[in-house]
């Protein structure tokens, strides 16, 4: 506990595409960032198999491998890249101060958060068991969805999220079941009525995964169970699609920062300034609309940019005093 005080410049909070664009661009202007990986080293990309959809790979790329080359980009500008996750932070001074594994005390003139979002799972062995296979499970059908053209899937959930996914997963795939636990939509009606207006989604309400089914390397179906009658059916599938929400990783910040009722971090709209001067953030720790790669990369770019003004002005504020 006794460790001596740091004082670094600028700390990036994360280490999926939002944090390691902040730190490429901090760096690229002097502001000897400081990167803790977290618990996720690389963040959600590294659950993802390939992705197709980020410009520059026209020939795709595996999450896990892409995250390591934004390691290398931000290596090569020396950003300092450390494991170890925050746990606690104080922004109530002037000074902000965060703690490293309970232990390690650092004080930052800027800090960027990018801790991102983890999707929710229902938790199911078979759910997982092919999740880590990389054999059919996905929380992101627009990252995955194209992998499935013209097969059948199926999709847990019934909010806006969980519609909006149905629909862009209808146009790719030959069958999408909708599996809903109520025997109503969480979503918006208009989200709603695209969904039933569209001929081949097929929606069951009522309805609880039991297992998903697999061959042992993909998935061949889901088995759900009706929570009124207790009829079981097998639905064939290769996709499975869990659009039950997404928690942001923010629980430490929300003593000091803004949140909204689900716990994203309110950011001043077309910047990524928070409510406390010298924090910013970015990527999906404050966006629960886009959630791709290359947009938390953008926001991470804001973050580097708008903390390097920030800091601009405040030496600029010292200097003439
Ligand atoms: P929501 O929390 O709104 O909905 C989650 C859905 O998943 C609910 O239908 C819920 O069921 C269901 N669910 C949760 N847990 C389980 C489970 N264990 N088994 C089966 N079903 C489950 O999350 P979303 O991600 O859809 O939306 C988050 C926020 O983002 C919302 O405010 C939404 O409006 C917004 N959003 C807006 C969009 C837009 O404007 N274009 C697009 C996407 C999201 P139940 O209803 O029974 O609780």
């Amino acid at each position: 506990m006794s460790e001596t005080i740091e004082k670094i410049k600028c700390l990036i909070i994360g280490s999926g595409p939002a944090g390691y664009t902040a730190a490429i661009y901090a760096a690229r202007a002097n502001m000897f960032p400081v990167l803790y990986q977290g618990t996720e080293p690389g963040g959600q990309l590294t659950t993802t198999t390939d992705v197709e959809n980020y410009p520059g790979y026209p020939d795709g790329i595996s999450g896990p491998e892409m995250m390591i080359e934004f390691q290398n980009q931000a290596k090569r500008f020396d950003t300092d890249v450390r494991d170890g996750w925050i746990t606690k932070v104080d922004f109530s001074g002037d000074v902000h101060k965060v703690w490293i594994n309970e232990t390690k005390e650092i004080h930052c003139d800027t800090v960027i958060i990018s801790t991102g979002a983890s999707a929710k799972y229902l938790g199911l062995e078979s759910e997982q068991k092919y999740l880590k296979l990389g054999g059919g499970v996905s929380a992101c059908a627009i990252c995955d969805g194209f992998f499935y053209r013209g097969q059948e899937v199926v999709i847990v959930g019934a909010g806006d999220s969980a519609c909006e996914e149905a629909h862009y997963l209808s146009k790719l795939c030959t069958k999408v079941t909708m599996l809903v636990r109520r025997d109503a939509f969480r979503a918006s009606k208009i989200m709603e009525a695209r969904v039933k207006n569209t001929k081949n989604i097929e929606i069951l309400f009522n309805m609880n995964t039991v297992e998903v089914l697999g061959d042992g390397v993909g998935v061949t179906g889901v088995r759900a169970k009706n929570n009124v009658t207790g009829k079981v059916i097998d639905i064939p599938a290769t996709g499975f699609f869990l659009a039950i929400g997404h928690i942001p990783n923010t629980d430490i910040f929300k003593d000091f920062l803004e949140l909204d009722e689900t716990g994203y971090i309110i950011n001043v709209p077309g910047t990524s300034k928070t409510n406390i001067e010298g924090v910013f953030v970015s990527g999906d720790a404050a966006d629960h609309v886009y959630r791709q790669a290359v947009t938390a990369a953008g926001t991470g770019c804001m973050a580097a940019l708008d903390s390097e003004r920030y800091l601009a002005a405040k030496e600029a504020t010292v200097e003439k005093v």
